[in-house]
């Protein structure tokens, strides 16, 4: 996926809301929605009203910048939600909640989500005794996440679980902030996810 490196706070911008994608920046007062909290570009400041398909495709786009999926993934995150038992969007939040990268972000180990991916690509994670650098694995029921022996000296994870102590992790979750660790209780289900979104346009979206 093409991503924007150093422009993430206009992806917020164009959504009009906060996406969170910067870690600390995003709650302090140099949040870029704070002080311009219209999209981008010349006419920006106009926003027009969208159409029923304009407000669907957002809501894909929105969620797809929340957790950092590519176009083709996050198909595929689709197809899989609908082949599972239960409600389309529900199980396609239930996906993306599980994906390695979001659960290391959720335990507070990562500022943002894009930090945490950076930290499983760089192998600084294990799943059960096993060392996994893909962030898109999806956890499971009892899963184990820890930090690996030779990274628990890493000084940024340390600062991160410092200053997310008070951050609340997810019931879906339990964090052993001692260990560097973290357990999968259970798998997420609608009411622990805290984001704003609508999921029920995304089906509707790829339903036409
Ligand atoms: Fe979005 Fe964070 Fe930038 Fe604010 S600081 S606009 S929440 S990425």
């Amino acid at each position: 996926m093409a991503r924007y490196k150093d422009e993430q706070c206009r992806i917020c911008r164009r959504e009009g809301q906060k996406l969170f994608l910067k870690g600390s920046r995003c709650y302090s007062d140099k949040c870029s929605i704070s002080r311009r909290n219209y999209a981008p570009g010349d006419h920006g400041q106009k926003r027009a009203k969208l159409s029923e398909y304009g407000t669907q495709l957002r809501e894909k786009q929105k969620t797809k910048s929340y957790y950092g999926v590519g176009e083709k993934q996050f198909r595929k995150y689709f197809e899989m939600a609908s082949n599972i038992k239960g409600v389309t969007g529900e199980n396609l939040l239930q996906l993306l909640e599980s994906r390695l990268d979001n659960v290391v972000y959720r335990l507070g180990f990562g500022q943002s989500r894009a930090q945490a991916r950076q930290f499983v690509n760089h192998g600084q994670f294990e799943v059960n005794g096993k060392k996994v650098d893909i962030p898109s694995y999806l956890v499971k029921p009892g899963d184990i996440i820890t930090v690996r022996e030779n990274k628990k000296d890493n000084a940024t994870i340390k600062l991160n679980v410092e200053e997310n102590a008070s951050r609340p992790v997810p019931a879906w979750l339990e964090k052993d902030a001692e260990k560097l660790s973290g357990k999968v209780i259970r798998l997420a289900a609608r009411e622990d996810i805290d984001l704003p979104i609508e999921e029920h346009l995304i089906v509707e979206l790829y339903s036409k």
